[in-house]
């Protein structure tokens, strides 16, 4: 089946208002595998789109020589609330006005209702636990309602996506080198396509306390093999990770063109497009924890003035940047901001004024850190 593009309304916030997501649709309506690809969720994060708008033509050069087994989505712009909101000229992303909260998180957990749903209803054949899991996704999540845009936005994404079998969400950072977040159940498979982008690091968590989309595709998968390890559930039958395409500014069409190589060569290797895909490259980095990210954080409000590259590698104590008081003499005012853990300076703030716990710098390290607990993503 050749290519559609189907809009799906959402609901209109006021009056005279309505907006619409858009999906590109390639391969066979229904048919396995099942492949999600999103980006700009957090509506100001754009090398995503870019990326998608040189991966479709290739997606439907393959759909057109029959190569697509599956169906593969795309939503080259999942959040057209986000997009909207333009405020003094700048477009105001991450958040959403309306009151309903950072776009990226707060997806419908369904651990609770999908164990209870399963209970009883598990056999012996792997195939059958999974046809069965997936239709009760899809009946708790027709069950649930949202009203307001955002969370209607937020609840049409996850029906799109919750019975694929492959699912990426791809963000970016403030400034950034590439990195990907993923369940620890799922690194080897996200192991290559890290390779294959090139990645600084590869972040696992269980459950990082809150629930981005990714994980809200994922846990309940696990919740079940956790709670019937008798029962053959495979832990990559909803794989789904979230990519940081570098950093906000990273824009350009040679990179953004690298990337959708890289990604459709992973989709070929996962089954999802026909033919031999390349041989990953030798990865770029190995997966660390989460919980093993050593934030540095701005202890009081200054001007953030940073001196290490993202990718870069750091030792402990190694000064990452200053944090000045233009108010002070100059001989007072420079704080200098150290790595609190050896690794890789995967991440930080743009320079400018920084508040004060602003988290100004992110370095994945090989191993937890005890304090670390709670909420993992953070906002800061
Ligand atoms: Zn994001």
């Amino acid at each position: 089946m050749a290519r559609t593009i189907e809009r799906i309304p959402l609901a209109s916030p006021s009056p005279g208002t309505a907006r619409h997501l858009v999906v590109h649709r390639f391969g066979a309506k229904g048919a396995r595998p099942r492949v999600w690809l999103q980006a700009a969720l957090h509506a100001d994060e754009l090398p995503g789109p870019l990326v998608l708008h040189h991966l479709m033509p290739m997606l439907a050069e393959a759909d057109r020589d029959g190569r697509i087994p599956g169906e593969i989505m795309v939503a080259p712009l999942a959040n057209p609330v986000g997009l909207s909101q333009v405020v003094g000229s700048v477009l105001q992303g991450r958040y959403a006005l309306d009151g309903a909260g950072n776009f990226n998180r707060s997806f419908v957990d369904l651990r609770e209702s999908l164990e209870e749903a399963m209970a009883g209803k598990l056999g012996a054949d792997a195939a059958a636990n999974t046809a069965a899991i997936r239709d009760a996704i899809e009946t708790l999540l027709a069950e649930q309602h949202a009203d307001d845009e955002s969370t209607v936005l937020k609840l049409t994404l996850h029906r799109l996506a919750a019975t694929a079998d492959i699912a990426l969400d791809l963000h970016c950072d403030d400034q950034a080198a590439l990195h990907v977040y993923c369940g620890p159940r799922q690194v080897d498979a996200f192991a290559d396509l890290a390779a294959r982008l090139g990645a600084a690091a590869l972040l696992t968590a269980e459950d990082s306390g809150d629930t981005p989309f990714d994980e809200a595709l994922t846990r309940p998968w696990w919740r079940l093999i956790e709670r019937y390890p008798d029962r053959p559930i495979p832990a990559d039958t909803m794989l789904s990770c979230t990519v940081e395409l570098r950093g906000h500014g990273d824009i350009d069409d040679d990179t953004a063109r690298r990337d959708a190589g890289a990604i459709f060569d992973w989709l070929q290797a996962r089954g999802a497009i026909a033919g031999e895909a390349p041989p990953a490259p030798v990865p770029t980095c190995r997966a660390t924890p989460l919980d093993g990210v050593g934030p540095v954080r701005a202890p009081h409000a200054g001007l953030w003035v940073p001196c290490v590259e993202p990718g870069a590698t750091v030792t402990v104590g190694q000064v990452v940047g200053h944090l000045i008081d233009p108010m002070l003499p100059a001989d007072t005012g420079r704080l200098a901001l150290k790595a609190p853990v050896v690794g890789t300076l995967f991440a930080r703030m743009r320079p400018g004024l920084a508040k004060p716990g602003d988290r100004v710098a992110k370095i994945a390290s090989p191993d937890s850190i005890p304090q670390r607990r709670g909420k993992l993503l953070g906002d800061r």
